[in-house]
């Protein structure tokens, strides 16, 4: 007899107290927590209802692991010898990018709709939990929408195809294709963080230009274009150089992928670029100005990822605790055992509610929204990117062995941790990016202090770490102190986001814990939080 019921009774014991994995999560019926954050910040119910059913399903979930497994593979020559520059995926991969771009990924922010940028910011959290290496060339494609409206002939030539809503993973020139992907390529081998050192020449081809150089970094080398950046006559210059050009493939070279910690079915490679025809965005020297437009909206995606991916690893250890037992009592019914869930559930919350509050901030087309958006997606990167390692790591250590154990999707979360804070920015370089902000955009502080003296009265926690804060640093700080002042600033703004939409049981926890810092130093050392009903929200 055949069956696919899995025997538990063998020969030497019995098999009992080992939790069934989940088959599906629904995305949003099953987080409460999303459902308020991401209604209050003018998130579009009706289509994350939907999405979330479908990507936490069972089918999506088989492909993602599959993408992940089945690992991209470089395809720089054919038979004959000639270049060819092609990187092959398991389906799994191309059925997870087709339901990003579906779902509106790349498009829900642009398509003149009430609460987009909201609606992305929720499909993020969502991605991160299913397959976050194929968040990556999404997340680039939804960016470069503003950085192109710097040239309007050609967003009028990309920007319909890459807010399609469609999946055309074909090779194939722009002009025959109704859906496309953008990448970007910043980062040499001289450094990242400093892109004026780049190297890459530009030189004029009639109403073009000419690319050679090399990237160290181009995470996905089969998208259909690239927005870089080269060094013209005039200066540090962006560039949009497209992958094809009529009937033929323009000069760049894959050289290899990169063999990485995690984000494993995102293709991440070296480029270089020979003679490669290249569009100019902006002004020649303006480079940089162009391109932050682009960087602006990914930081946003990377304030959401690392709330998704502790989503997913406080739901699989929730999960997990309610059903082994240890010491003749549940896991979740240890009193410790409950601190640490509670622990982790208010930071996992924390991130998101930031991160809503944010995207509902970049949704508004005013001044002063415009201000806030610019320095709390910085504060919300640093702050949740790097929350995030030390909540997964917790979370796999509730699974005991299992969390170690690649069965499990706690490995992938880990390794897929710290990667939101590196990228757009690592850490420093955000620290550095918020004194900048400070210096030369007032109204973004000015926006900033708003929201924070908004708050005050609910709390005197909150009022006490306010006004500390004010008295610590009366101007900016020095530089050395940058990363203290950085996570303060974030810290405040995260209370003041949970105060305005998360229930008291969230906010308080937050703010004893995080702002008034009445805890020890690791997850679950903490006092006079109520853990029950924080537990509670987790269905
Ligand atoms: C998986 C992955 C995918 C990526 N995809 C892309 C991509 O598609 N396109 C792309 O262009 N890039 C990509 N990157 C590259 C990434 O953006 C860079 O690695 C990052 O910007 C840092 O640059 P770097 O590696 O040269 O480090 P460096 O610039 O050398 O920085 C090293 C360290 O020094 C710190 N630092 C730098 N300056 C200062 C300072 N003044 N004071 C104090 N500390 C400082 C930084 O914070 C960092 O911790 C990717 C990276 C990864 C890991």
């Amino acid at each position: 007899m055949t069956t696919s019921q899995p025997v538990s009774q063998l020969g030497s014991h019995e098999v009992f107290n080992q939790p069934e994995p989940q088959r599906a999560v629904d995305l949003w019926g099953q987080d409460q927590a999303l459902r308020e954050h991401a209604i209050a910040a003018g998130g579009r119910g009706d289509q994350l209802v939907r999405v979330g059913a479908k990507w936490g399903g069972e089918t999506l979930r088989v492909a993602a692991e599959d993408a992940r497994r089945d690992l991209p593979r470089l395809k720089m020559f054919d038979r004959s010898g000639r270049r060819v520059d092609e990187v092959e995926f398991h389906p799994g991969y191309h059925a997870v990018m087709q339901a990003g771009l579906e779902a509106g990924y790349t498009s829900s922010a642009w398509d003149g709709q009430a609460g987009g940028q909201a609606t992305h910011a929720a499909l993020v959290y969502y991605m991160a939990q299913l397959e976050p290496g194929v968040a990556c060339p999404l997340t680039m494609t939804y960016a470069a929408v503003p950085a192109l409206r710097h040239q309007p002939e050609l967003a009028e030539v990309w920007t319909p195809r890459l807010t399609s809503g469609v999946y055309d993973p074909s090779s194939t020139p722009i002009a025959t294709k109704r859906g496309a992907t953008l990448g970007m390529a910043m980062t040499e081998k001289q450094g990242g963080s400093d892109v004026r050192a780049n190297t890459t020449k530009a030189s004029r081809d009639s109403e073009a230009y000419r690319l050679n150089g090399h990237k160290w970094f181009c995470s996905a080398p089969m998208c259909d274009g690239f927005l870089t950046l080269a060094k013209a006559e005039g200066g540090l210059t962006c560039f949009l150089v497209p992958r094809w050009l009529d009937g033929e493939r323009n000069g760049i070279h894959i050289q290899r992928l990169k063999d990485k910690l995690g984000n494993k079915a995102n293709a991440s490679s070296e480029i270089e670029y020979h003679n490669a025809l290249a569009y100019r965005i902006g002004e020649e020297g303006a480079g940089v100005r162009a391109i932050i437009e682009m960087v602006h909206h990914t930081r946003l995606d990377t304030v959401l990822a690392p709330a998704g991916l502790m989503r997913a690893a406080l739901q699989e250890a929730h999960w997990w605790v309610s059903s082994r037992s240890a010491f003749q009592k549940r896991l979740i019914d240890q009193p410790m055992m409950r601190s640490v869930l509670a622990d982790l559930a208010v930071d996992t919350e924390a991130a998101l509610s930031v991160g809503m509050f944010l995207a509902s901030a970049f949704d508004r087309d005013d001044a002063e929204s415009r201000a806030l958006a610019r320095i709390g997606v910085a504060l919300a990167k640093y702050l949740n990117n790097k929350r995030c390692i030390g909540v997964i790591a917790e979370a796999m250590e509730m699974l005991g062995g299992m969390g170690y154990v690649e069965e499990t999707p706690m490995p992938m979360l880990y390794r897929e941790a710290p990667l939101n804070g590196i990228w757009e920015g690592s850490g420093n370089v955000i620290c550095l990016d918020v004194l900048r902000a400070l210096v030369k955009e007032p109204q973004a502080g000015d926006a900033l202090m708003n929201v924070l003296l908004s708050m005050t009265g609910s709390d005197a926690r909150y009022d006490a770490a306010l006004k500390a804060h004010l008295a610590r640093w009366p101007g900016l700080p020095m530089e050395a102190e940058a990363r203290w002042f950085v996570e303060s600033l974030a810290v405040l703004l995260t209370a003041a986001s949970l105060m305005k939409t998360a229930p008291s049981e969230v906010a308080e926890g937050y703010v004893s814990s995080r702002v008034a810092r009445d805890r020890g130093a690791f997850p679950g050392a903490v006092g006079g939080m109520d853990v029950d009903a924080i537990i509670a929200r987790l269905g």
